[in-house]
């Protein structure tokens, strides 16, 4: 480890201040948020930007706004709120569900929304559920904002559609479909301090209570250079009823849509075949959620 590089920091109070700092600064700015990924990537050497802008001061970056048909994200909010805030824990549970495995308490409490997107792990806890619950982001520079879908947002591993003088300033989510379950399943060495080795983060809506699958979504974490959506079994799930058997092969074509590689945590082949059984457990699992409301 190294000592942490020199910067400079700036705590501008407004979006628009924060736009013109990090445009003056170029490419040699960097936003910082809690500070969990990029102080350890700057302590190792990895990034040395030479000034670092915090959003902190600025109202409502850290707050959830429930707007109509959905709610929006600041993205300082801390990751420990989304599991703490009722609106979360009631409507929103897919995503308290995925934070309350991110990190510890204490990486919880400073780790941000906005930082877990925008710095693009491909084993990130936060991204799967989000495009599961089909979210975009704002992101602004200059003064003017652009949305994109979640899905559009996320390259490869640390790289993402955010140009270097763009902050990403807010999260849509739009209320869940009337007959909607979701599930995160991640699988872990340990319980804590761990990052997944696979996840599967589902979303079913069925047409009426004992319908057909309306529509679906099978987002797969930590099999690919980002979070994928699972094409083939999304596509076999839409239209049919929900059995176990249309489960089991919807789960067995998602570890046909995962291109894992072999690392410390876990070889390819186990992580296909991860994706199997986790898949047909968040699947059953927000059907049972379905029916159980
Ligand atoms: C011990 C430990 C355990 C961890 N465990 C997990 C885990 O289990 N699961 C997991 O997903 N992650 C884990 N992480 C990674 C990290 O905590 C998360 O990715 C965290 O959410 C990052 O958020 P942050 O606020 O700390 O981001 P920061 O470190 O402040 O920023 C991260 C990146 O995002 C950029 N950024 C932040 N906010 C914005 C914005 N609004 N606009 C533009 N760019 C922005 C920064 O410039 C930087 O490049 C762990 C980290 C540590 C140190």
């Amino acid at each position: 480890m190294h000592l942490l590089p020199k910067f400079d920091f700036y705590e501008p109070d407004s979006m628009a201040e924060a736009c013109k700092v990090l445009a003056e600064t170029k490419t040699e700015g960097k936003i910082i948020a809690g500070g969990t990924d990029i102080m350890v990537n700057m302590k190792k050497g990895l990034l040395s930007p030479k000034y670092l802008v915090s959003l902190a001061k600025i109202p409502g970056v850290s707050s959830i706004e429930p707007i109509t048909g959905g709610i929006v994200i600041g993205p300082n909010l801390i990751v420990a709120k989304l599991i703490e805030f009722d609106l979360m824990r009631k409507k929103f549970n897919l995503l308290s569900k995925a934070a309350s495995v991110l990190g510890s308490p204490l990486i919880r409490n400073r780790a941000t929304i906005g930082g877990n997107i925008v710095t693009a792990r491909p084993a990130a806890d936060l991204p799967p559920p989000l495009m599961a619950m089909g979210a975009r982001v704002v992101l602004m520079r200059k003064g003017k904002e652009r949305e994109l879908p979640l899905d559009d947002f996320f390259v490869g591993p640390g790289q993402t559609k955010i140009k270097p003088t763009e902050i990403l300033v807010k999260i849509i989510v739009d209320d869940p479909p009337p007959f909607t379950g979701w599930d995160y399943v991640k699988l872990m060495h340990r319980n804590a301090l761990e990052i997944a080795i696979v996840a599967v983060a589902v979303r079913i809506t069925l047409d009426s209570p004992d319908g057909i699958i309306k529509d679906a979504r099978v987002i797969l974490s930590a099999v690919a250079a980002k979070a994928i959506h699972a094409v083939s079994a999304e596509k076999i799930l839409i239209g049919e009823k929900p059995t176990a058997k249309l489960f089991a092969r919807a789960a067995s074509l998602a570890s046909t849509d995962c291109t894992p590689i072999t690392d410390i945590r876990g070889g390819a082949e186990y992580r296909c075949a991860m994706v199997e059984t986790l898949t047909n457990r968040a699947l059953s699992a927000a059907l049972l959620q379905i029916k159980s409301k």
